[in-house]
C-alpha cells in the first residue's frame, strides 16, 4: 500500500484539529521536568503518562525500577491482536534539575518550542502518543502498538532494572522507534559508539629519595610507559573501530617521597563489542608488561555503554521506514552512524529491528538553548501514522 491519499488527508485533518492539543501535551510534559535523583518529579511524569495512555484506551502500567529511578511507563494498543507489536521506546528522564530555567520553563518561539527536554526527547514521546491516538481514533487494527518510556536513561539505569524491562518489551517486537531527537539535516541513527571507562593501578615500592633511592620503585614511571603503550592501542587510521584515551592521572602524595601508586582512568569508544574484545586485549598486553622490576599493574573496567551496532535487522527496518517516508514526501534524508549512546544498544544485540532518532528535529540537547521544531511533531506523526499502517513491510 504505503501511499494512501484517502488516509494521508484524514492525518492532515487530525493533525489540524490536534495543534494546539499536541503543543499543549509537549508544554504539560516540559514543565513537568524529572532529572535522575530527582523522583518526585520523575513519579509525576510518570503519573502523567500513565494517565494519558489511559485516555486513549491503552492498556497502561508503571513498573517499578527501585526506589532511586523513575518507573517505566508502558502503554498497549489493540492487546487483543494476534502478531508482533509495532514498540516506540524512549525515555521521559532529562539531563536538568528542575527548576533550574525558573518555574514553567516550556515556551515556544518562531516555531520552536523551548524547555529542558524538549528534544531530548520528550518531542519524541509527543509524537508517539499522538501517533497511538490517530490510530486510536482511526480504528487501526492492524497490529498490537505498545509505547515504553523509562525514566532513567541519561545516567545509564543504575540497577539495571529498567534495561530487563526494555528487554522484555521488545525482544519479540515487529519493529522499534526509538524517539531520541533527530538532527536538522534530518537523518535517522543506525548506529551508535559504545564507551566503557577504565581504570588502570600500578604499584610499586615507597621509599625516601635521598638515603633509599635504590630501594624504591617509582609507581609514577611505571605509569608512563603504560600511557604511551595505551594511547598506542588506538588504531592510527581515522575511521577506527575503536580508541584509547588516557583522562586523568594521579600518583604520589608528597614530593620528596618515591610514589607506591599511581592511577589513570580511561575512555575507551567502541563501534562493537568485537572492537571492545580486540581493543581490550591489546591494553592486557600493555598492562601485563613490566617495565620498572618489581611494579604491578592493574587494568578494571568501571563502567560500560554498549555499542548500538549496524546489525542487518537495523539497516533492514531502517530501509523500510526510509522508503515509507519517501513515498508519503517525508523528511528522512538518511541515516547516521553517531558517537553518543541510546536505549538502542540494549535493543537490537536481541536481534530485533529498531531505528533511532526517531522524534523531534531539534538541536543544543543537554544544553540550554535546547530547542524542537514544532512542525517537525507534526510530520512525525504523519510519518508514523502511515508506518503503522505499512506495518506488514516489516514483518
Ligand atoms: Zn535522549
Amino acid at each position: 500500500m504505503i501511499f494512501s491519499k484517502e488516509l494521508n488527508d484524514k492525518i492532515l485533518g487530525y493533525i489540524e484539529k490536534n495543534k494546539d492539543e499536541v503543543v499543549e501535551f509537549l508544554k504539560t510534559l516540559v514543565n513537568l521536568e524529572g532529572q535522575h535523583g530527582d523522583k518526585e518529579e520523575l513519579d509525576k511524569t510518570a503519573d502523567f503518562l500513565l494517565k494519558s495512555f489511559e485516555s486513549i484506551g491503552m492498556e497502561a502500567k508503571l513498573l517499578d525500577t527501585g526506589a532511586e529511578n523513575g518507573p517505566v511507563v508502558t502503554g498497549l494498543l489493540n492487546g487483543d491482536v494476534a502478531g508482533k507489536e509495532l514498540v516506540f521506546s524512549g525515555h521521559y528522564d532529562t539531563v536538568f534539575a528542575a527548576g533550574s530555567r525558573g518555574e514553567n520553563p516550556f515556551y515556544v518561539k518562531d516555531g520552536k518550542a523551548y524547555g529542558p527536554g524538549v528534544c531530548d526527547m520528550k518531542g519524541g514521546i509527543t509524537i508517539a502518543f499522538f501517533t497511538a491516538k490517530a490510530l486510536k481514533e482511526f480504528g487501526f487494527r492492524e497490529c498490537p502498538v505498545r509505547l515504553m518510556f523509562v525514566g532513567d536513561e541519561e545516567v545509564n539505569h543504575p540497577g539495571e532494572k529498567a534495561i530487563g524491562y526494555m528487554k522484555e518489551c521488545t525482544e519479540n517486537a515487529l519493529v522499534v522507534f526509538n524517539m531520541e531527537n533527530r538532527y536538522e539535516s534530518g537523518e535517522v541513527c543506525v548506529g551508535r559508539k559504545g564507551c566503557c571507562e577504565y581504570t588502570v593501578r600500578t604499584h610499586g615500592v615507597a621509599a625516601h629519595p635521598g638515603h633509599a633511592y635504590d630501594d624504591g620503585r617509582n609507581a609514577i614511571e611505571e605509569m608512563a610507559y603504560k600511557v604511551i603503550g595505551l594511547q598506542q592501542c588506538t588504531p592510527k587510521n581515522k575511521d577506527r573501530d575503536y580508541s584509547v584515551n588516557v583522562g586523568t592521572i594521579a600518583g604520589g602524595t608528597v614530593c620528596n617521597g618515591v610514589p607506591a601508586e599511581c592511577v589513570a582512568r580511561l575512555d575507551i569508544r567502541v563501534k562493537s563489542m568485537k572492537a571492545l574484545e580486540e581493543c581490550e586485549r591489546k591494553m592486557k598486553e600493555v598492562c601485563a608488561k613490566t617495565h620498572i622490576p618489581d611494579t604491578t599493574t592493574e587494568l578494571v573496567m568501571d563502567n560500560i555503554l554498549p555499542p548500538f551496532e549496524t546489525t542487518e535487522n537495523v539497516t533492514a527496518a531502517y530501509e523500510t521506514l526510509k522508503k515509507i517516508s519517501d513515498e508519503i514526501g517525508g523528511n528522512i534524508t538518511g541515516s547516521v552512524v553517531v558517537g553518543g549512546a541510546s536505549d538502542a544498544a540494549y535493543i537490537a544485540p536481541q536481534g530485533t529491528k529498531v531505528v533511532c532518532q526517531c522524534g523531534a528535529i531539534g538541536a543544543y540537547t543537554h544544553n540550554e538553548r535546547e530547542y524542537a521544531i514544532v512542525d517537525s511533531l507534526y510530520e512525525g506523526v504523519r510519518l508514523f501514522v502511515h508506518t503503522a499502517y505499512n506495518c506488514k513491510l516489516f514483518a
